[in-house]
């Protein structure tokens, strides 16, 4: 019954809650392994520009990979949550910073890719460090990298956390020369006050606008009014999950010319790029 359901619920000796807890703990440790030892990898997927019956990639986002002997390449979906709940995130997401400087460098010698520019995904938990910038600066030196190769990817929830805070890492990012772009647009709890007062580049149009685009009338309205918020306030706006023509033309129409997706191409190691 009801009541011995709620109580069992919440006692220590629920086999089925210990046993999440232990997968849990398990899993945390797996992942402070997996760090530690390197068994992550980057892999970084093309961002291109289609203007005029003309492409070029204009850049690449890093995406972090789990290698794992046993489970394969595990996806982040499946860690980053738990890297963000035990603050794991902060010494993995300044391996990926490091790693990102280390490709950049490579490309300085690459006639086509030493353009690109890298886009990094930035959660909340590590952009909330005190000593963000700092890392981020000292890194920058470290390897002379020029900040206009890096872009940041934050989400709508980031920039309604600790406003204060949140507005002068953003303004310092900007008068540094490092750009800033909107993740999984339009899916946060944001309001759009954020786009008058903060510096802000980019636009990307999650996914789930993307999918049906072709079918439904209503992510139509969506993408389209998406469309017209970047070029108003002179943002660029690149719509990422684009896995057919179908969806690339009716983008086109739209006047959307920045694409990210699987019919460009998949996350993959950058010798295979
Ligand atoms: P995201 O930043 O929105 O990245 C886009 C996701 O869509 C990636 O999943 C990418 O592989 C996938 N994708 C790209 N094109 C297509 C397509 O045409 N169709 C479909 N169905 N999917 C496509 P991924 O790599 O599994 O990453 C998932 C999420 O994990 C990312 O979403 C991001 O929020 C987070 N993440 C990934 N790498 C990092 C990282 O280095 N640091 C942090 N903090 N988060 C990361
Ligand atoms: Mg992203
Ligand atoms: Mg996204
Ligand atoms: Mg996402």
């Amino acid at each position: 019954n009801a009541k011995e359901n709620g109580k069992n619920k919440y006692s220590y000796f629920d086999p089925q809650l210990q046993q999440i807890i232990k997968e849990k703990a398990d899993l945390t440790k797996c992942l402070r392994d997996a760090i530690e030892n390197e068994k992550m990898a980057v892999y970084y997927q093309l961002q291109i520009l289609i203007k005029n019956n003309q492409d070029k990639i204009i850049g690449v986002e890093a995406l972090i990979r789990w290698k794992d002997k046993e489970k394969g390449i595990i996806s982040p979906d499946q860690f980053i949550p738990l890297a963000e709940e035990t603050a794991l995130i902060i010494p993995l997401g300044n391996w990926i910073i490091k790693e990102v400087m280390k490709q950049l460098k490579e490309w300085e010698n690459d006639s086509i890719k030493k353009d690109w520019r890298i886009s990094i995904n930035i959660s909340y938990r590590q952009f909330e460090q005190e000593n963000f910038l700092e890392i981020l600066t000292s890194l920058i030196e470290e390897y002379k990298i020029n900040p206009s190769k890096l872009r940041l990817e934050l989400t709508e929830n980031l920039l309604i956390k600790d406003t204060q805070n949140v507005l002068r890492k953003i303004n310092h990012l900007h008068k540094m020369g490092i750009t800033l772009s909107i993740d999984d647009f339009g899916t946060g709890y944001s309001s759009l006050a954020y786009l008058k007062q903060l510096s802000i580049n980019e636009l990307k149009i999650d996914q789930s606008f993307i999918r049906d685009l072709v079918v439904d009338p209503n992510d139509s309205i969506i993408v389209e009014t998406m469309l017209s918020i970047g070029s108003k306030f002179n943002l660029e706006v690149i719509a990422e999950g684009v896995e057919t023509k179908e969806q690339h033309s009716k983008l086109s129409s739209m006047g959307c010319n920045l694409f990210q997706g699987y019919l460009f191409g998949k996350p993959s190691l950058p010798k295979f790029l």
